[in-house]
């Protein structure tokens, strides 16, 4: 820390991202990316854009914003972008907490909820999980507070079902509920449903993980008009041109080839079903996970001991080592060759551990 740095930020603990290692080829199963490219027809569009690229972008994302006011039958007033979903979640966290609405949200969810409400300043109330990593709704109806949950949850997987966020949101009239939807499209319900009933609904979403852009970065929520005006107030207070011209037409021709997207959800979860049961043959407990990551653990083996032997063969899954998640890793899905490739070594390290 340099003696410049400012006293409002020097406790702040910043986010750990997962390793992007470069030293060698790994079957990377550790942040929850795509194994798939994104649609070819997307190389063409960002080739195109190039000579356009001397130009700022459109601040408001018009021909993306549409596309997405379609895809998911809201206004477009309804639809901001963001520089990936973190983005819109940091506004969200500005936006729609202080110390009247302090922030809540589980012990063992996405971490940079913390990290967003510490370079904040927003006080902020983390209530446990029950014992099988679910969230118990009562803990949240007129909890009071602006709550994040995320859905399924992140690292468990595990989902709500649109009733229970429908209970959150209805005893909570007085406060945003913010449901993070990064995992959705691999088996959960969407709240964008009850957007219209609610106005104190704010749904994020992201192109990171079944639309294969996580290095494109881009996010958006859907929700009320209104918070949608809070949330652009402050998106043109920081950086306008949050969304750069290549990842604007990225997103509109990801969003035209829907067809692409779905196939690729279908088969992760097909892998994910099958990855399961390998596991469980193994000896692991898993969570009944709705997302595109398994959350196991093994009688056998620490968290920490299976994340190390497995990046020592070549394969990367992601450890926290954190209070009652230790003895898990949570582990991408990947190809039904990379979910083979991770059981046949997990199967030689088990053998080797006992
Ligand atoms: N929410 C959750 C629950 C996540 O796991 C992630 C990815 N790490 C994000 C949001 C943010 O993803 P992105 O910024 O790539 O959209």
């Amino acid at each position: 820390m340099s003696r410049f740095f400012s006293k409002k930020y020097e406790n702040l603990t910043p986010y750990t991202p997962g390793e992007q290692p470069q030293d060698m080829q790994y079957i990377k199963l550790n942040t929850n990316e795509s194994p798939f490219p994104p649609h070819p027809a997307v190389a063409e569009a960002v080739k195109q854009e190039v000579e356009s690229l001397r130009l700022y972008s459109d601040p408001d994302c018009k021909a993306l914003v549409a596309k997405l006011a379609k895809q998911y039958g809201v206004a477009p007033e309804q639809v901001m972008l963001t520089n990936g979903s973190d983005d819109v979640l940091n506004f969200a966290f500005m936006a729609f907490c202080d110390e009247e609405h302090p922030a809540v949200f589980p012990d063992i969810t996405y971490g940079f909820y913390k990290v967003f409400a510490e370079i904040n300043h927003i006080p902020y109330a983390q209530i446990p999980l029950k014992e099988d990593f679910s969230v118990d709704v009562a803990d949240y109806c007129g909890v009071n507070k602006t709550v994040f949950i995320a859905n399924p949850n992140a690292p468990t997987g595990i989902a709500l079902s649109l009733d229970e966020i429908e209970k959150i949101l209805k005893s909570n009239p007085n406060n945003v509920v913010v449901i993070d939807e990064a995992y959705v499209d691999f088996g959960a319900q969407s709240a964008v449903a009850l957007v219209e009933k609610y106005e104190n609904l704010l749904v994020v979403q992201t192109f990171s993980k079944s639309r294969s852009m996580a290095g494109a970065r881009l996010g958006f929520a859907i929700g009320n008009k209104n918070l949608m005006a809070d949330l652009n107030t402050l998106r043109y207070s920081t950086n306008p041109y949050n969304i750069n011209r290549m990842t604007s037409v990225a997103g509109i021709v990801t969003l035209e080839n829907q067809a692409y997207t779905d196939k690729n959800c279908g088969i992760i979860m097909e892998n994910r079903e099958n990855a399961a049961k390998a596991l469980k043959k193994l000896g692991f407990a898993l969570t009944d996970s709705k997302s595109n990551f398994l959350f196991a653990s093994h009688p056998a083996i620490d968290g920490k001991t299976l994340y190390t032997e497995l990046k020592r063969r070549g394969i990367l899954v992601r450890h926290f080592d954190k209070p009652r998640i230790s003895p898990y890793v949570r582990i991408t899905v990947g190809t039904a060759e990379q979910m083979d490739a991770l059981i046949r070594t997990i199967g030689e390290i088990l053998e080797e551990n006992q």
